[in-house]
């Protein structure tokens, strides 16, 4: 069994069927189950597959009361299964209850729109009907009245209620308390635009709208750029007190300090600094490279690409700008099939004495400090750096669109440290790199591949609960950049964004604060 024939890999969110915990995941459960039966060669679950992903990345925080899973039904070794739930046909959804049977063959899951919208519906009508027992982690979906929520608080320990009023046929209401649901400190409730004392209580006129109430009974409207899903959500999870089920409460700066070995360097969330992107360069080029002592072949022409966007692109001071041009001659005038790292180093240390050329030793993070040593620096240096790298591609005119992000595939592949990272940033890039045709297709396809990364990581253990990862930039980093469709689902304006990118990585905006 590999999981690599198949539609799906473990890094889609989607839990990967097989023989050996079929049982283990279906049976007993304490979430519910969405299950897609498919067959690897059959078209119509190749066209599905790109959904079916993108639905388990929009529900990813649902987990704990539905998740998704995927079985191969192509597959020899799965064919028993596919059978004993009685599939005959593909793509088939069925949906398992929390607690289920090892007898129990699943529901099926009445045709309707198969996108993203229309199936997160589907689960939600299935989740409300769900029989007893009701998956512990999943709070009450149900409309709540007046009388419930003037109890609410005698009955509940939480410091904020979110109340969204909504007519009876919005999702919203429900979209928002499973996107909640990992959330410690707040509940919410979906109220009808029918239960009217309510209604007029608080003196709400649009629906959908949020509002939040609060022990002492006192309520105020939660203000969002719009009226949407992703906006309540976003908002509500960043309230004070709000935290991630498992996350440490948020520390001020000075115990901060204290956890990091160095002096917390204070800074702008919202501003992009140099000394962040000399950092990742001197611990890529002086400790990453450091552990191939002899570079050949295809490592090689990785370095040489890496190499020549960071002399062609890099917008540094002067003095980094000349030690990377002359590294790059340096290393362009080699003509061996293998370099040794230490002929590298001298060529980086600038033993040859090229006047004004240096790169500046060891690490001074500021926009990538983290909140405890093992957290963020430069891994988040080198996204940063790349994002640069993309943007000045473009403000140099360069010609190749794929330039700098093949320099950086190839890199990572070579490279990177982290290689379970290498290997899902190359599956990225084998399926869609290839696509990207300008210059700010690849500014593009470098954001919305490192928001793939975010969804993937948001909640991990890695991640820093002081820096949650998020799909970037937030509503409040660039509120022109988000939109919602007449359907109410999220949009990302993609002209805004790019003006955005543009302003963001350029090199007027970078900040020097911190450079020796
Ligand atoms: P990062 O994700 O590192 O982002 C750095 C900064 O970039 C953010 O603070 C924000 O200002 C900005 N930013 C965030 N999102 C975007 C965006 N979409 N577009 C532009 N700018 C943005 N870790 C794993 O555990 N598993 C992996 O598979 C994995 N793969 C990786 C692949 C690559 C190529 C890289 C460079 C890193 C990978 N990592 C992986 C590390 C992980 O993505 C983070 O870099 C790390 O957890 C540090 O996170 P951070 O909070 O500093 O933010």
């Amino acid at each position: 069994f590999t999981t690599e024939a198949g539609l799906y890999t473990a890094s889609d969110q989607i839990v990967i069927l097989t023989p050996d915990n079929v049982d283990s995941v279906l049976v007993n459960s304490t979430a519910a189950l969405v299950v897609e039966f498919y067959a690897s060669w059959c078209g119509h679950c190749i066209a599905f597959s790109p959904e079916w992903k993108r639905l388990a990345r929009d529900i990813k925080e649902w987990k704990p009361a539905v998740d998704l899973a995927a079985i191969d039904c192509a597959n020899e070794d799965n064919g028993p299964i596919c059978s004993r739930f009685g599939v005959k046909g593909y793509p088939t959804l069925k949906f398992f209850h929390a607690y289920s049977k090892p007898d129990s063959k699943g529901q099926g899951f009445r045709e309707g729109p198969r996108d993203v919208r229309g199936l997160r519906h589907k689960i939600i009508e299935k989740m409300e009907t769900h029989e007893e027992p009701w998956p512990p982690a999943c709070p009450p979906l149900e409309t709540a009245s007046k009388a419930e929520i003037d109890n609410f608080f005698e009955t509940n320990s939480v410091e904020h209620l979110a109340l969204i009023f909504e007519t009876s046929n919005s999702y919203v209401g429900r979209e928002v308390t499973l996107d909640l649901l990992q959330y410690e400190n707040i509940a919410v409730r979906r109220v009808l635009r029918t239960e009217e004392a309510l209604v007029a209580k608080l003196g709400v006129t649009d629906f959908p709208s949020c509002y939040l109430y609060y022990p002492s009974r006192n309520f105020t409207r939660l203000h969002v750029q719009n009226e949407a899903r992703t906006f309540y959500t976003y908002a509500l999870q960043r309230l004070p007190g709000v935290l991630r089920a498992g996350n440490s409460p948020p520390v001020t700066s000075d115990l901060l300090k204290n956890t990091t070995e160095d002096q917390w360097r204070p800074f702008n969330r919202s501003r992009v600094y140099m000394a962040d992107l000399e950092s990742t360069l001197h611990y890529s080029l002086r400790l990453e490279l450091a552990a191939h002592p002899v570079i050949k072949g295809e490592a090689l022409s990785a370095l040489q690409r890496y190499i020549s966007v960071l002399a062609k692109y890099f917008p540094g001071r002067p003095v980094v700008r000349n030690l990377l041009k002359s590294v790059d001659t340096w290393l362009k005038g080699q003509n061996d099939t293998e370099l040794s790292y230490s002929s590298l180093r001298d060529a980086l240390d600038n033993i040859a004495e090229v006047p004004d050329a240096a790169l500046p030793e060891g690490v001074r993070w500021v926009g990538c400090q983290g909140s405890m040593p093992h957290f963020r620096r430069y891994p988040c240096g080198m996204w940063t750096l790349f994002h640069v790298l993309t943007v000045q591609a473009e403000e140099a005119a360069g010609k190749d669109p794929q330039e700098v992000l093949q320099a950086m595939r190839s890199y990572v592949h070579s490279f990177f440290g982290c290689r379970a990272c290498a290997t899902h940033f190359e599956n990225m890039a084998k399926d869609s790199m290839s696509h990207v045709g300008t210059l700010s297709t690849a500014m593009l396809w470098l954001w919305s591949r490192h928001n793939h990364v975010n969804n993937r990581l948001a909640g991990a253990l890695s991640e820093d609960p002081h820096f949650p990862k998020i799909q970037w930039p937030s509503p409040e980093l660039c509120p022109s950049c988000h939109g919602v469709k007449k359907s109410g689902e999220h949009t990302w304006n993609q002209e805004e964004l790019l003006t955005f990118l543009r302003s963001h990585f350029s090199s007027e905006h970078l900040l020097s604060d911190y450079l020796e």
